[in-house]
């Protein structure tokens, strides 16, 4: 087998390696004060842990820290992609266990620092672009032509409540491959989702690579039960897609249920959030999920379900500016 060659390295078959990606940022204005996550000579630099199969395979994407504060799956990638033998791997697999890596340094939530770039949302990006779109950009062109699967793990914002659940795209091209994909793993809210800007959505909609997202943890706080059940899914994934053994690590127990969308219900008015229900809660059409008030414990707007659902993640922080989620919730079963 020949080697293989990527971001500059060169892996043997049966080889890990960690290295560092670095996504050109020459000539960039505000890039002028570097920022943690870049470095001086123009680059913004990702961590990266390759796992080179002794046989071939598929060739697995596993990305997380999208979002900072969002750490269940950046401990998880590091784990899964350190204990996997690549001498007993068919494929291949790419760990970057923090892509948001400005943001993470800096604690900037969610989006970048350097220009409020969201990976989940304003893919493809732009060789040229801004500093985000810069690394979405590297992403489409350097990234996605090598791989066959890719996963991408978030949690809970700041304030957040959250069922763990996976999002599968619903492009016709890939949603079987994605589907069963994340039947083959330990969590049992599975989502279809329309999205086509995000890392994965954008690649599943409009490169016809399956993929899926998952959202594991709340409140940007890193707990090992969530870390664990991240890494687990990970091995889960690569036996499912064939690149190392069976795992036992499946839970046949667990219950898995498919939902054919979810529904966010975001605030048109700045306002004090008081929620009424609970995460991984059923509700019927008409069931008022909170309320939002002001400071004089006014009431603004209250807020009910359109239909009946399943909450799914909720805001359980105080303050709520316009345009802020208060609450998801998954639409009735499209099958189980
Ligand atoms: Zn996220």
């Amino acid at each position: 087998m020949e080697q293989w060659r990527i971001f500059g390295e060169a892996l043997n078959p049966g080889e890990r390696l960690n290295a560092t990606i670095r996504v050109p940022m020459d000539g960039l204005s505000n890039h002028g004060e570097v920022l943690p996550g870049t470095r001086e000579g123009g680059a913004y630099e990702l961590p990266v842990i390759l796992v080179n199969g002794a046989k071939p395979g598929k060739t697995l994407l596993v990305t997380a820290g999208m979002h900072s504060g969002e750490y269940n799956g950046t401990p998880a990638a590091i784990q899964a992609a350190r204990e996997v033998d690549p001498q007993q791997m068919s494929g291949r697999l790419i760990a970057i266990p923090c892509v948001n890596t400005s943001g993470f340094w800096t604690m900037y939530p969610r989006v970048t620092p350097e220009d409020h770039f969201n990976f989940n949302g304003q893919y493809p990006g732009k060789a040229d672009g801004t500093v985000g779109e810069r690394v979405a950009a590297f992403f489409v062109k350097e990234i996605f032509p090598q791989v066959d699967f890719i996963l991408d793990l978030h949690g809970g914002s700041r304030g957040e409540r959250m069922t763990p659940l996976v999002f599968f795209p619903t492009h016709p091209k890939v949603r079987e491959a994605a589907l069963s994909a994340a039947k083959a793993m330990n969590i049992g809210f599975l989502i279809e989702s329309q999205a086509t800007r995000g890392q994965y959505s954008y690649a599943a909609s409009q490169l016809d690579i399956p993929g899926l997202l998952i959202e594991r943890g709340e409140g940007y706080f890193c707990e090992a039960q969530w870390v664990e059940a991240n890494r687990k899914d990970i091995l889960l994934l690569m036996a499912h897609l064939g690149i190392i053994p069976e795992t036992g690590l499946y839970d046949n127990a667990l219950p898995r249920r498919v939902f054919r969308e979810a529904i966010y219900l975001e605030t048109e008015k700045d306002g004090l959030w008081y929620t009424e229900v609970e995460k991984n809660q059923p509700v019927k059409k008409g069931q008022r999920f909170g309320t939002l008030q002001d400071f004089y414990g006014e009431i603004i707007e209250d807020v009910f379900a359109e239909m009946d659902g399943h909450v799914l993640y909720l805001n359980n922080g105080l303050a709520v500016p316009k345009g802020e989620l208060l609450v998801a919730y998954a639409v009735a079963d499209s099958e189980t």
